[in-house]
């Protein structure tokens, strides 16, 4: 299951160093001493863990799906296909990975997703791929591993 959440999130422009990235600019004013190896040990922690597995699998293939017009229901997909900002949902899954790192994960979501640093922008502005999912479990990742590495150092 693990690799095939690395496969998904390659297949769609992902790679754990894109996230350690992301981890980097969330705690190098905390801990200077920080560098991206640790933090692509820690995401890779993170992403071992069933739960966040279950949802980065389910956010991808929900995007892919709309995206290939394979959803049930039509107004869904252009809900998706746009990326609505009052859909949602979206950030409610991540949550569900940020939950299980405390709220030093959950506040860095928050702040993570109004400052979109590196590959979160890019998946965002992205105009051929549907990344509504994706961009928001990036970010839950890169706060969870945020959240994991705050308690560890
Ligand atoms: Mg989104």
């Amino acid at each position: 299951m693990y690799d095939k959440c690395v496969s998904y999130l390659a297949s769609r422009g992902v790679t754990i160093h894109d996230i350690a990235q992301c981890v980097l600019f969330l705690q190098k004013d905390y801990h200077p001493e920080l560098n991206e190896a640790i933090c692509e040990k820690v995401i890779k922690e993170v992403l071992h863990k069933r739960e966040v597995q279950h949802a980065v699998i389910t956010g991808i293939c929900l995007d892919i799906a709309a995206e290939q017009n394979k959803l049930a229901d039509e107004q869904l997909t252009d809900i998706l296909k746009i990326d609505s900002p009052l859909y949602g949902i979206d950030e409610v899954l991540a949550y569900g990975i940020c939950n299980l790192y405390g709220s030093i994960a959950l506040t860095n979501y928050g702040y993570i997703d109004r400052c979109k640093p590196g590959i979160i922008r890019q998946l965002n502005a992205h105009r051929k791929q549907c990344n509504t999912f994706l961009d928001d479990i990036v970010g839950a990742i890169a706060a969870a591993a945020a959240g994991k590495l705050a308690h560890s150092l």
